[in-house]
């Protein structure tokens, strides 16, 4: 048996070369390399099961083991060549923070314990508030989009009638509804059947045919829901869908939720980043409208997955939902995050934004998503030139395009990019269509990584056409 306070502590730095290793190999093959795993998923789980936990090994080795297995086995989503989704590649200087948060480990739940981490987080909140044309609102951190549009449904549930702290979703006569578009994310049916709404109450409106919310359709369907069992109580808008990267018309929906006296909530999960940057702000137009707000940093703000901020306008709405008094809890100034927020114990998510900010800056945002909008004003050039057509109008970098010069399926050109494994891209459903999706939202991402994936495109469709 190895000494136990030389194995959990840090006295002889065990391990911290090996990370060090670990951590250049990792960024150096998101610029270089295939983004696919090199193992298929059998072997992978064979390495897997082969390990022996009764034997413990040095720090370094299992370091090694556990890196080398996450090297081989998934894919690269942080690479500058993995223009799938909304994943970020993790910017050093946040990892930095979140390393020490780890090792620090404040406890943030009550205020009293770790004053100046959990005021170093509300800072970074309140620079979201601010940003958010929110100055008396709050926001705070959640585990990602998901948990924080979870709590504008909360809060817009409180807003609704006062009954619903006690009685829960008894407390409406009729069916509690939310309204978001037909593209909207899908964790806003998971959010409905966890509260005990029903997956039913997510009323999914029509798309005016590019993928936003048809507002009139939106009134209509509201008006007709009052009159079958329904009680609106949200209207959820999309600032850059997942899957195509349009807005909804924030205005409109503004102003629908207005005239029913209804929340009005925006889901910025991914474009909401663009509050950095003062030249785009006309693109996030209407955000500041909303009763909440929702902002993934894991997304396009570059630090590591899961780091969601959600920002309410009015925070007594919400507050009750989540105080409790408990006698093992200190008293404290009423904001502890363990009554204000959903989490009890939390990690200190807010030092991945600050160090940004510290050492990036908006500046640094701002060149930062210069460069993906000329990304892709650039791949939206390319692409029909080798007949390709582009579906969507997103002002965002996110462009939905399929074949049509030799008219292949859209599944069957991802599936062949991805055995190729040079780059990634996803496929998605858009307008009842199935396309081919990109995003550039690596800030490693150069124009050499968009020929390659050009090109990529381009031969993969011509080895299906033979
Ligand atoms: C990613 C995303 C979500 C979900 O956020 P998670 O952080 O994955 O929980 C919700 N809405 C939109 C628009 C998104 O892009």
């Amino acid at each position: 048996m190895q000494n136990l306070s030389t194995v959990f502590s840090y006295t002889d730095k065990t391990g911290l070369n090996e990370l060090t290793t670990q951590i250049a190999r990792a960024y150096e093959n998101m610029t270089d390399g295939p983004v696919a795993p090199a193992w298929p998923v059998e072997e992978i789980k064979r390495a897997i099961s082969a390990i022996d936990f009764t034997k413990p090994i040095p720090l370094d080795q299992a370091l090694r083991e556990a890196a080398n297995l996450m090297e081989r086995g998934d894919l690269r989503s942080a690479s500058a060549r993995c223009f799938g989704y909304f994943n970020p590649t993790s910017a050093w200087p946040a990892v930095v923070g979140d390393m020490l948060a780890a090792v620090r480990n404040p406890q943030m739940c009550v205020t009293s314990h770790a004053p100046a981490s959990v005021t170093m987080e509300r800072t970074i909140a309140d620079i979201v508030c601010e940003k958010l044309g929110m100055p008396s609102g709050t926001a705070h951190f959640t585990s990602g989009g998901s948990e924080a549009n979870e709590t504008a449904v909360l809060a817009a549930l409180c807003r609704a009638s006062s009954d619903y702290i006690e009685h829960g979703v008894r407390a409406f006569i009729d069916m509690p509804s939310l309204y978001v578009s037909a593209d909207a994310h899908l964790a806003w049916i998971k959010i409905a059947k966890a509260t005990g709404l029903g997956a039913a109450a997510v009323r999914l409106v029509p798309t005016m045919g590019d993928g936003r919310m048809d507002a009139q359709k939106l009134a209509t369907m509201i008006a007709d829901d009052k009159q079958s069992g329904f009680h609106p109580f949200m209207i959820a808008a999309t600032c850059g869908t997942t899957g195509a990267g349009m807005i909804d018309p924030m205005q409109a929906c503004f102003e629908i939720a207005l005239h029913e006296n209804i929340h009005f909530h925006v889901d910025a999960a991914w474009a909401g980043a663009l509050i950095f940057d003062k030249n785009r702000l006309g693109l996030l137009a209407g955000i500041e409208r909303a009763d909440s707000v929702t902002i993934d940093a894991h997304k396009w703000l570059s630090v590591p997955m899961g780091a969601g901020i959600i920002a309410l306008r009015d925070p007594t709405y919400a507050a009750n939902v989540f105080s409790v008094k408990t006698s093992y809890m200190p008293e404290g100034d009423g904001q502890d995050f363990y009554i204000t927020t959903n989490q009890w114990s939390r990690r200190f998510l807010g030092l991945r934004l600050w160090m940004m900010l510290r050492v990036i800056g908006e500046v640094g945002y701002r060149e930062m998503f210069d460069q993906h909008f000329a990304l892709a004003a650039y791949m939206r050039a390319q692409l029909p030139k080798y007949g390709w057509t582009v579906r969507n109008t997103s002002t965002l970098p996110v462009i939905v395009f399929d074949d049509t010069k030799y008219g292949i399926a859209s599944q069957a050109i991802a599936d062949e990019v991805e055995r190729r494994g040079k780059v990634w891209l996803g496929r998605v459903e858009f307008e009842g269509r199935s396309v081919l999706r990109i995003c550039t939202t690596s800030f490693l991402s150069t124009q050499e990584d968009v020929d390659l994936l050009m090109s990529e495109l381009n031969a993969a469709r011509g080895s299906l056409r033979k």
